[in-house]
C-alpha cells in the first residue's frame, strides 16, 4: 500500500488559486496519495481570521511538516509584513532552494542548468527599520556567522550530494566589508571541507553581467538573502520567465515548496497564467516526500509539453489558458507513469 502524505495547502491570492488548482490536477494523475490540509494566509486570512498567518496555518505547518503555497501579496510601502518572510522567519526556513533551467523552444538562453541558493532568514529582510530624524530612515542589514555558515553548509552539501561541481559566492564586500565580509568567511570555511567542489566569488553588479553574458558558467550560486531574491528574477528572464522556475523553503525540521513568482495582480482572474512553476514545484516536493518516480515523471512531461510547442501560455507567447496548460502536463504526466 503506497504511503499518504500529509501537506499543507495555502493557496495564496492573485494567481495562487487558479495554478494551484492545475498542480492539483497533476498530483492525482502522477498517482501519489497526498492528502492536502488547506491553510490561509494573507490578506484573506487577515478578512477571515483578523491574523496574515493564523495560528491555525502554523500549527497545521508545524503538523505536517510540509507545505505547498500559492503566492501571497504584500501591500507596498504600507500594511502587513510580508507572510512570506514571516514564515520563512518562524520556521526557519533557512535555505531557499531555486533551480533554474532552460527548455528547448522557450528560453532566451540555452543550457541554463544552475542553481540559486538564498539565505532566507536575515540581512535587509530582518525588518529593523527606523526614522532616526525626520526624513531620515535606517534599515538595518544583519548578517550573522550562524547563518551565513549554515546556507554555506546546505550549498555545499546540495552541490555534493546532486554532482554539482562549483559554488559561486555572490557578494558586495568591496563596499559592505564587515557584513558581506562576514558571509564571505563563512563560505570559506565551508569551502575547505568540500575539496572537490570548486568554489569561487564574484562581486554581485559583475555577476549580473556574467549571468546576462555567459550564464552557462554558472552552476550553485550562494547568495545573501536581498542578492538572492534580485538575482532569481534575473536568472527567471533568462530560461522564459517567472512562469517557469520553482522554489522551495527548507530548514531542519520544515519544507514549504514556493514558485519564485508573485501574485501577478496583472493578470489574475484572466485564466492566463502559466502554472508550470507550480508543478515544477510540486516536482521538487514529491522529490522531498521521496517520491522520486512521480517527481521525475512531472519533470520530464513539463519538459515534452514545452518542447511540443503545442499547447503555452501568453507569457510563453502562446494563447493557451491556465486550466490547457494544466491539462497538457497531467496528460503528459499519466502518459509517463
Ligand atoms: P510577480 O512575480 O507577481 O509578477 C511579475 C511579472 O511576471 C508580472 O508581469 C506577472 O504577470 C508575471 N508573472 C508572474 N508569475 C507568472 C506566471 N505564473 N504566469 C505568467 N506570468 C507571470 O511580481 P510583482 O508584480 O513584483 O509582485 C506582485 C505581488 O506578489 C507583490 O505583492 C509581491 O510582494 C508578491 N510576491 C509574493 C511572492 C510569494 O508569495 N512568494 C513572491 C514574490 C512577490
Amino acid at each position: 500500500m503506497p504511503k499518504t502524505h500529509r501537506v499543507t495547502l495555502i493557496e495564496g491570492d492573485g494567481i495562487g488559486p487558479e495554478i494551484c488548482a492545475e498542480m492539483l490536477k497533476v498530483v492525482a494523475s502522477a498517482g501519489v496519495r497526498i492528502d492536502f490540509e488547506r491553510a490561509y494566509a494573507g490578506q484573506i486570512a487577515l478578512e477571515k481570521f483578523k491574523e496574515s498567518i493564523p495560528a491555525a496555518t502554523l500549527a497545521s505547518i508545524k503538523r505536517n511538516r510540509v507545505a505547498i503555497k500559492g503566492p501571497v501579496t504584500t501591500p507596498i510601502g504600507t500594511g502587513f509584513t510580508s507572510i512570506n518572510v514571516m514564515l520563512r522567519k518562524k520556521l526557519e526556513l533557512y535555505a531557499n532552494v531555486r533551480p533554474v533551467r532552460s527548455y528547448p523552444g522557450v528560453s532566451t538562453y540555452p543550457n541554463v542548468d544552475l542553481v540559486i541558493m538564498r539565505e532566507n532568514t536575515e540581512d535587509l529582510y530582518s525588518g529593523i527599520e527606523h526614522e532616526i530624524a525626520p526624513g531620515v530612515v535606517e534599515s538595518i542589514k544583519v548578517i550573522t556567522r550562524l547563518a551565513s555558515t549554515r546556507i554555506a553548509e546546505y550549498a555545499f552539501s546540495y552541490a555534493k550530494k546532486h554532482g554539482r561541481k562549483k559554488v559561486t559566492a555572490i557578494h558586495k564586500a568591496n563596499i559592505m566589508k564587515l557584513s558581506d565580509g562576514l558571509f564571505l568567511e563563512c563560505a570559506r570555511g565551508i569551502a575547505k571541507k568540500f575539496p572537490k567542489i570548486e568554489y569561487t566569488e564574484m562581486i554581485v553588479d559583475n555577476a549580473c553581467m556574467q549571468l546576462v553574458t555567459r550564464p552557462t558558467q554558472f552552476d550553485v550560486l550562494l547568495l545573501e538573502n536581498l542578492y538572492g531574491d534580485i538575482v532569481s528574477d534575473l536568472c527567471a528572464g533568462l530560461v522564459g520567465g517567472l512562469g517557469l522556475v520553482p522554489g522551495g523553503n527548507i530548514g531542519k525540521k520544515y519544507a514549504v515548496f514556493e514558485s519564485v513568482h508573485g501574485s501577478a495582480p496583472d493578470i489574475a482572474g484572466k485564466g492566463i497564467a502559466n502554472p508550470t512553476a507550480i508543478i515544477l514545484t510540486l516536482a521538487l516536493m514529491l522529490e522531498y516526500l521521496g517520491e522520486t518516480q512521480a517527481s521525475l515523471a512531472v519533470q520530464q512531461a513539463v519538459s515534452k509539453v514545452l518542447q511540443a510547442k503545442k499547447v503555452r501560455t501568453p507569457d510563453l507567447g502562446g494563447k493557451n489558458t491556465c486550466p490547457e496548460m494544466g491539462d497538457a502536463i497531467a496528460k503528459q504526466v499519466k502518459r509517463l507513469l
